[in-house]
């Protein structure tokens, strides 16, 4: 067990570094940028390694997964202060639970899921933070607002009640190379600043994983979502749709 530990707390340490450099190259102060640690597909053991790391944002994709790992390190660790985000596809009947039990969501797409998850956020806690989630590359099989519609939503749901708009989300496709990762990555970044030209506060730009993490760094991203450099590489791509229900 011990060197399980050791590999995740190494690795965190590694991405940490690489976050330091990348923000030192193009000056900007690597404590603006926010690491969020992807644990899907990882047991809660795997949580608490990084845990004891340091680490206290863990994104999650799997809503019924989370919701067990949840309870399993409430249970061992009561007290514990992970600060729980969800980040995978959002269907409207699991909008309740993810209002419930987590507080940050990156992955906003439509009117409708923000409208519900206010609606449903228990009265005793406060907003839940929100990113709406951009279909860069108008990809059908992605999720999100088109760039064009966008303004438009973020100033209607900014008005909600129990959420906060905190900024924007996007997994941009898979590419190897630096510039034109950095060039698809700056196109959220432009939308940012569109908001925040129309007088909205949104302050996070959630961009950059294992593979991109230096040009969403040089882009202007504000949190960094990393999985499989933090934790290793996932055994298996789990079905597309997936919770079951
Ligand atoms: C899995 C996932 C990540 C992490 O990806 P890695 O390549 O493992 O770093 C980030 N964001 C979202 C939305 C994901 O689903």
């Amino acid at each position: 067990m011990s060197d399980i530990a050791q590999t995740i707390s190494e690795r965190l340490k590694k991405v940490q570094t690489r976050i330091y450099d990348a923000a030192q190259a193009v000056d900007r102060l690597p404590d603006d940028i926010q690491l969020l640690a992807v644990s899907k597909t990882k047991p809660a053991e795997d949580i608490w390694q990084a845990y004891q790391a340091g680490q206290r944002d863990f994104g999650e994709n799997y809503l019924q997964e989370s919701l067990e790992k949840q309870k399993h390190l409430t249970r061992l660790y009561p007290g514990n202060e992970i600060c729980w985000h969800f980040i995978g596809p959002i269907q409207s009947n699991k909008t309740r639970a993810i209002a419930q039990h987590f507080s940050w969501v990156h992955s906003v797409d439509r009117l409708k899921i923000a409208q519900r998850l206010s609606e449903q956020r228990p009265e005793d806690l406060p907003p839940v933070n929100i990113c709406l989630q951009v279909n860069l590359d108008a990809e059908d099989s992605k999720s999100g607002f088109t760039p064009s519609e966008l303004l438009e939503h973020a100033r209607q749901i900014s008005e909600l009640p129990k959420l906060t708009l905190r900024g924007l989300m996007a997994i941009p496709k898979p590419r190897s190379d630096f510039p034109d990762q950095l060039a698809s990555l700056q196109r959220l970044d432009d939308l940012q600043q569109q908001l925040q030209a129309a007088g909205l506060p949104v302050d996070t730009l959630s961009m950059g994983m294992s593979n991109d993490l230096e040009a969403a760094v040089t882009a202007g991203s504000t949190l960094l979502r990393v999985g499989s450099d933090i934790f290793g590489p996932r055994a298996t791509k789990p079905d597309s749709s997936g919770d079951k229900h």
